[in-house]
């Protein structure tokens, strides 16, 4: 679907990204977006078409995604899409109580959290719709059902240890050989955050299927390629 309005350019697509709220520091939205650029020279079985991203929130990483897509090669008709799941009801963290509230995101019908509409402004707003697919769900769930090789996979849903490691094994499996798996929040030091997304990190290097490729990641966001079948 073409929106109508000026063309949509890679670099208001980098302006609209770094205007949208979220938790993707512009750095890593980058690197992030350069990985999404390199999706578009793998061939379709090798998952060259589809990019997954877990973990939509307000659209900001979306728009990183999208953002790379089109500056590796605008307009194609072969680019990727972003495929970007979330519920739209939040993780545990961003529940009120909890440090990552916006008490601005609840939908005041129900009382809860709800980041869709604010989702589907960003991606409008930047009229990135062609590029991207919002699938709207649990996660795990969706992954069950997937059966499209991947050519990225960014893992950035629930960092607790049991939505963090649903979303490691529904979707680390998607990866092509060849594709990349990237995992979002991955901090050594537990001084500087949660252990589930290190973990899931570690665990991919120690199944012998991904090797890091460390010149594509960037602070927290680590890039790791699938040379072997496995998880
Ligand atoms: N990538 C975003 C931040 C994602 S925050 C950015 O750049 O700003 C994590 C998101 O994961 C939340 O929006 C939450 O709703 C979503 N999430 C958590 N558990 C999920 C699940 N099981 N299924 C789908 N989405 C989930
Ligand atoms: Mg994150």
């Amino acid at each position: 679907m073409s929106v109508p309005g000026p063309p949509v350019t890679a670099g208001g697509v980098l302006e609209a990204a770094r205007n949208a709220t979220g938790f993707m520091p512009d750095g890593e939205g980058l690197a992030l977006g350069r990985l999404a650029g390199l999706v578009a020279s793998l061939d379709a079985e090798g998952g060259g078409g589809v990019i997954v991203e877990v973990g939509a929130y307000c659209g900001r990483s979306t728009l990183y995604l999208a953002h790379g897509v089109l500056a590796a090669g605008a307009g194609c008709r072969s680019a990727p899409i972003v495929f970007s799941i979330d519920h739209h009801h939040g993780s545990e963290e961003n529940q009120a109580g909890w440090e990552h509230h916006d008490a601005s995101l609840v939908d005041g019908r129900t009382g809860r959290l709800d980041t869709l509409p604010a989702w589907r402004a960003t991606v409008e707003g930047a009229g990135v719709e062609d590029r991207v697919v919002a699938m709207v769900g649990d996660s795990p769930t969706i992954a069950r059902l997937w059966r499209s090789p991947a050519g990225l996979v960014f893992i950035d849903g629930g960092h607790g240890a049991e939505p963090a490691w649903a979303d490691y094994y529904g979707w680390a499996p998607k990866v092509a050989l060849g594709g990349w798996l990237a995992i979002h929040d991955v901090f050594p030091d537990p001084a500087d955050g949660g252990r589930p997304p290190y973990e899931l990190y570690l665990r991919a290097l120690e199944c012998g299927a991904f090797v890091e490729e460390g010149d594509l990641g960037r602070g927290s966001l680590r890039v790791l390629r699938r040379v072997a079948p496995g998880v």
